[in-house]
């Protein structure tokens, strides 16, 4: 490509990354800025170089405010950007086609990403349903949010106030769930659903962390009085994260005066929080007691088919074709939450953008590897295969055979065994890490070696021994 580009540019281009550097971490430098190509500088217009679409609105999306910051050192506050993509079409004969992209000025940048984020300013002064709209996020939607057993009864219960907010017995509307397992996405989706088919009701969207903080710059500035008239008028509130309100008491006793008038005038609630209401501590009871006059649903861990159909909507919204085998070999790798099956599928279609080359089963499994083996505690499976493997000198692809022969049942089993303890997969994906045996087999194998750890205390050695390796 231009490797000869003009000094000027390449001078500017030094200047922002002096800017970048400083200002985000080495990992993220080398991958999102380092293969960055400046092209050109016309006037002030900077134009570089990216790998792919998607590498383009990931910079959009995570480092607007760091590349502004570059081009207002390097080139000065009129300083634009311009981004040229790279289509890689295949073979290497054919030139590379150029995408010019439109020039975004930074307040146009700014302005969509502001109405892409969820959470956000002051209370506006007037209950303007289209000032109103810029709290919600239109990404969340019920037509995006996969259906599974795992979530089938908040779901509906969502879905039944989405359609009559205020008159179902779903009032208040209390979704519980541990991180990533989707309650933004649910209640979000509720209010976008109210926003487009209920007109003239305002939806109110706020995390309870800005609820608080909204509260305490209203007593700050003495307009508490704006600050609960404000929410008195609102048709649809919806509070996430319902804990962060726990030992504050000043502002539960004002969300209780609010949510007791919303109620009393038929207007609908809806909050989340990340347990289950009897586990809130720090809430005041008489809270508590009002939750449990409408609905509390709870989200569960998504089971494997839920993953999949979540992973292939995904990709079909990135408009992204992969091999069923890598599909699954990342749903059954990634069973915490969706937040983290998400996070691999973007990193996946990262590495994939930058390296060049097909989402394939090698590059899923390195990928995974080093998302799941972030997770606290848990190691991952591949690791654990490698262990056991070393440790009676055999290999990995020894414990998936097929093969019954004796001096690789045993280890097998064992890895099973640990696979079990360490990991959070479930029977059914080990078996599928063991060269596709089913539950049962992997239920025999910790049997097996539960009950020979009992009889024999050699048994018991090695399999201490193991696990010193796994660092815990
Ligand atoms: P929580 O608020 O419970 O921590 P989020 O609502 O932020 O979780 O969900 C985490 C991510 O997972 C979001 O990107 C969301 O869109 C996605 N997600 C969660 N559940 C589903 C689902 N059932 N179908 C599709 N996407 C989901
Ligand atoms: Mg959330």
């Amino acid at each position: 490509m231009n490797s000869q580009y003009p000094f000027e540019v390449a001078s500017v281009w030094e200047k922002c990354l002096h800017v970048i550097k400083a200002n985000v971490p080495e990992q993220s430098f080398k991958t999102w800025f380092e293969p960055i190509i400046p092209a050109h500088l016309h006037g002030k217009t900077l134009t570089i170089q990216v790998p792919s679409q998607f590498f383009y609105e990931w910079l959009e999306e995570n480092y607007v405010h760091v590349l502004r910051r570059a081009l207002d050192y390097a080139i000065g506050r009129e300083g634009q950007l311009e981004y040229s993509i790279i289509v890689d079409t295949g073979g290497d004969r054919q030139p590379p086609i150029k995408v010019q992209v439109p020039t975004h000025s930074p307040d146009m940048m700014e302005a969509k990403r502001k109405a892409a984020e969820p959470h956000l300013p002051p209370p506006p002064k007037s209950t303007d349903a289209s000032e109103l709209e810029m709290y919600l996020n239109p990404s969340y939607s019920f037509d995006n949010y996969i259906e599974g057993d795992c979530n089938r009864l908040a779901r509906s219960a969502a879905m039944a106030v989405a359609q009559r907010p205020g008159v179902t017995s779903f009032n208040p509307l209390l979704i519980y769930g541990g991180v990533g397992l989707g309650k933004t996405h649910l209640v979000q989706a509720v209010g976008n659903h109210i926003k487009v088919h209920a007109h003239g009701k305002s939806v109110l969207y706020v995390s309870s962390e800005k609820f608080t903080n909204q509260f305490i710059n209203a007593i700050k500035n003495n307009t508490l009085q704006g600050f609960t008239d404000f929410y008195m008028k609102i048709d649809v509130l919806i509070l996430d994260d319902v804990q962060f309100l726990s030992g504050k008491e000043k502002t539960q006793d004002t969300f209780f005066h609010i949510f007791n008038h919303l109620h009393q005038s038929g207007r609908q609630i809806i909050m989340t929080s990340d347990r289950r209401p009897s586990e809130l501590q720090g809430l005041q009871d008489r809270l508590l007691s009002r939750f449990k006059w409408g609905l509390t649903a709870d989200l569960q861990q998504p089971d494997l088919e839920t993953r999949i159909a979540i992973i292939q909507r995904k990709l079909q919204m990135e408009g992204i074709n992969i091999d069923e085998k890598v599909i699954e070999y990342v749903a059954h790798s990634v069973n915490t939450n969706v937040r983290e099956l998400e996070g691999v599928i973007v990193s996946l279609m990262a590495q994939a953008s930058l390296v060049r080359r097909d989402i394939d089963l090698e590059l899923a499994k390195s990928v995974s590897k080093n998302i799941v083996t972030s997770e606290e505690r848990t190691v991952n499976i591949d690791t654990i295969q490698e262990i056991v493997a070393d440790y009676f000198e055999l290999t990995v692809a020894d414990l998936k055979s097929k093969s019954r022969k004796k001096e690789l049942v045993y280890p097998r089993q064992v890895a099973m065994y640990f696979a079990k303890e360490l990991t959070p997969l479930a029977l059914k994906s080990i078996g599928y890490h063991f060269g596709g045996r089913d539950h049962s087999t992997v239920i025999h194998a910790i049997q097996m070696v539960n009950d020979l750890m009992q009889e024999d205390d050699s048994v018991k050695d090695t399999i201490q021994r193991i696990r010193s390796n796994f660092g815990g």
